[in-house]
């Protein structure tokens, strides 16, 4: 078998589920529709306008407009006075004249400004793109309506990129209402289409489509029991709301059908794999996991890692094949569960290997298994990019012959086209690293899928695992091995470096190892690697006696440079760590008790609980400092504060979720989390829990009998037409 084979939820379809919508807010409907009509054929946009619609928001049917909401409404009888702008005001809108339109600046800082006044006060204006059509538009002296964020230049208050209205004599009924603002682009509002007038498109696409067109796709009993309004009037007011409580109305039932929809679809594929997945079965547990647990295991498992023992063992018990995401925090003891899966493998005849994000890590997970293994009858080897092309070439036939019963390895393992003769089972660890663009290589075609098991590095906060892995089958290590000690953790600022330091030197004199981190600087390699270097020869002023060493890791490094410094430190022989991230994930040096993590406030949250993790491994008493400099952002002193006062790293997963907001949760975006529209995991929490119930219980219904209300419902949410099966979105 191919290991570029592995899949990631492949399983064979049941008849109807066989291709599934894409996650967006699908817009159902298999007739051809007026919906399916190019942007362009719609009256005011044509061609030119159609193109920049495609190119800045992706918007090419009049579907994709209608499915581009609102993110704000602006009550247009409301204008604001100049005078009355206080340093809270955020949103402004105007009415007054345009006056002293300049061009000033040169080539790279041209700008436009001008200056509105409405009889209480005057406001700045500028600028920096579609000046041109500012210039062509405007008639300098006439009264205009304009809406914008206050900005503060030089003390004075400006907009920057107002949007700009003609100030209409007042229409009949034009009072009172909420007009949509729609996101665009700058580029968009230097060719004149503000988030404003946008609502024009809009409008018009309202005039021509009635209910028949986006037709209901619930069920009259969820309609009932929610109390949703219709499908067709949702769209229209969120849109055009004639009130706040209408528009409230409207966002529900389409954040409703959003979340309901994703838990259905995610329910069915785990569903459809547990119904219709071939596996192999790993029917019996034998002489290698009975020898090793009664022989080899060096201490009790906990009841959290029994516990997802029996849940893999029961999964890939049933024929069907395994998905399962194991979360657990850091040092919860996610490496025996794996070792343990891959002797029950070996039992039943099944090859298994073992990805680690990087070379070092894979090292220490071989080191640490062939050590847990001992004299056991199982061949275990490493595979990684920098494996000689000798051992290389033996490695690849031992995994083609059947006898390497273990491989473990980096990415490097998916790249080459590795022989296995039975690969039964597939575990990723420290998953996040991995990209889409990795996982897409796992999923080519095989016979039969191997069990997979992802292993989360850092703790998913739930309403995320919700939607970004609601596919998969989860387990969770909630229970830490007994007699680990909380580590320490104290922010320290800049000042308090001296003794920051006299502590270390005070620790690695009783014997002990320290870790200093420094994180990467994004923006600039360069930068970054001075920075490191600058704090390399910084360590080693602060210890200049011989008797200390200090060695350093980095990314960049030869593999070879890097192992031998790795292993240095592992050894003992050098005292102090200066590494980057590369050292975060699994790496495991029980006597290191102090870590010292350089410019903590860079960090996410969840990635300095990992490294933190690195320490209190042993049984000493473990430190972690965040180093920032004497001025800190209050907000960053909050996130730090969050990861003094504790050691849990879900805690901590929800804070961070909580503090940045989905969209910068580390590894969401690689993993392909489902982007939502409108809800949003953290504010609709409750919703995303109520729908996932409301869609285990559907699915339930619909497999007790295939005559059940809501058969047509699931059954519209099957594309017809080619879409992208859900299965591939792993
Ligand atoms: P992680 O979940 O972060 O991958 P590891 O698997 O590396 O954690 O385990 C961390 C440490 O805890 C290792 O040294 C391991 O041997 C030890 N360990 C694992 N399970 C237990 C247990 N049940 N009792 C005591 N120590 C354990
Ligand atoms: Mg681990």
């Amino acid at each position: 078998m191919i290991f570029s084979g592995l899949c990631f939820c492949e399983f064979t379809w049941s008849r109807e589920w066989n291709c599934l919508f894409l996650p967006e807010i699908p817009v159902i409907s298999f007739l051809p529709n007026i919906l399916s009509n190019p942007v362009e054929y719609l009256k005011g946009v044509g061609p030119q306008r159609a193109d920049l619609l495609k190119k800045e928001l992706n918007i090419h049917t009049f579907r994709d407009l209608l499915n581009h909401f609102p993110y704000r409404y602006v009550d247009k009888t409301k204008i604001n006075l100049i005078r009355e702008i206080n340093p809270e005001t955020d949103f402004i809108q105007v009415k007054g004249r345009l006056t002293d339109l300049n061009i000033i600046g040169d080539n790279r800082s041209r700008r436009l400004t001008a200056t509105l006044r409405d009889g209480s006060g005057q406001l700045g204006l500028t600028w920096f793109q579609g000046i041109s059509w500012i210039q062509k538009n405007i008639v300098p002296g006439k009264e205009y309506l304009l809406f914008g964020k206050l900005s503060y230049f030089l003390g004075q208050p400006q907009i920057t990129h107002p949007e700009i209205e003609n100030i209409q004599p007042d229409e009949p009924g034009a009072r009172n209402f909420l007009e949509p603002v729609y996101p665009v682009t700058e580029k968009l509002k230097a060719r004149g289409i503000t988030g404003r007038n946008f609502g024009k498109f809009t409008a018009t696409l309202f005039s021509l489509i009635s209910e028949n067109d986006l037709p209901e796709i619930f069920p009259g009993r969820i309609m009932e029991r929610e109390k949703l309004i219709s499908r067709f009037l949702a769209y229209r007011d969120i849109h055009f709301p004639d009130s706040l409580i209408s528009r409230d109305r409207a966002l529900y039932r389409l954040k409703f059908e959003e979340l309901l929809i994703g838990q259905l679809k995610y329910g069915m594929i785990r569903t459809n794999r547990h119904l219709h997945s071939k596996g192999y079965v790993f029917g019996k547990v034998g002489e290698l996991f009975n020898t090793f647990y009664s022989k080899h295991l060096p201490f009790q498992l906990t009841g959290a890692q029994k516990r997802v023992l029996k849940e893999i063992r029961k999964d890939t018990g049933t024929g069907h094949q395994m998905n399962r995401l194991l979360q657990g925090d850091v040092g919860s003891g996610k490496t025996m569960v794996a070792l343990m899966s891959m002797l029950l493998a070996a039992d039943n005849g099944y090859q298994s290997c073992l990805m680690a994000p990087t070379e070092i890590l894979a090292k220490q997970h071989l080191d640490s298994i062939r050590d847990l293994l001992g004299d056991l009858p199982v061949g275990v080897e490493l595979l990684t990019g920098s494996t000689k092309a000798a051992v290389r070439k033996k490695i690849l036939s031992r995994a083609a012959e059947g006898d390497l019963k273990i491989l473990v390895g980096t990415h490097a393992l998916i790249e080459t086209a590795v022989q296995f003769k039975k690969l039964g089972l597939a575990i990723i660890d420290e998953q996040h690293r991995f990209g889409v663009e990795q996982r897409a290589k796992l999923r080519e075609k095989a016979d039969i899928a191997p069990h997979i098991l992802v292993m989360t590095a850092t703790p998913i906060p739930r309403t995320l695992a919700m939607t970004a892995y609601g596919d998969l089958d989860t387990s969770i290590i909630d229970e830490m091995p007994p007699g680990r000690q909380p580590i320490i953790t104290t922010h320290r600022l800049e000042d308090s470096r001296p003794q920051v330091m006299k502590f270390i030197r005070h620790q690695i004199e009783q014997g002990r190892q320290a870790y200093i981190i420094f994180p990467l600087i994004e923006e600039s390699e360069k930068l970054f690697y001075e920075n490191l270097m600058k704090g390399y020869e910084n360590v080693k002023a602060w210890f200049p006696e011989p008797k200390f060493f200090v060695s350093m890791v980095h990314g960049k490094m030869p593999a070879e440079q890097k192992e031998v410094n790795m292993q240095r430190f592992v050894s003992g022989d050098t005292q102090i760590m200066v590494s980057t991230t590369v050292i975060e994930v699994g790496v495991n040096v029980p006597n290191a008790s102090v870590m010292v993590i350089e410019s903590a406030e860079k960090f996410g949250l969840s990635q300095l609980h990992q490294l933190r993790g690195r320490v209190g491994r042993g049984s000493e008493k473990s430190y972690c400092i965040l180093l920032t400099g004497n001025k800190v952002s209050a907000e960053a002193r909050e996130r730090l504060g969050v990861l003094c006062a504790t050691n849990d790293g879900f805690k901590i997963a929800e804070k961070d979720l909580e503090l940045r907001g989905p969209g910068d949760i580390e590894g969401t975006r690689q993993s392909g989390a489902v982007q939502l529209k409108l809800a949003n995991i953290l504010t609709d929490k409750l919703l995303l829990e109520k729908t996932k119930i409301i869609a285990e219980k559907i699915i339930a219904a619909d497999k007790a009998s295939p005559d059940n209300e809501f058969r047509h419902f699931l059954d519209q949410l099957i594309s017809r037409k080619k879409g992208v099966p859900w299965s591939r979105i792993a």
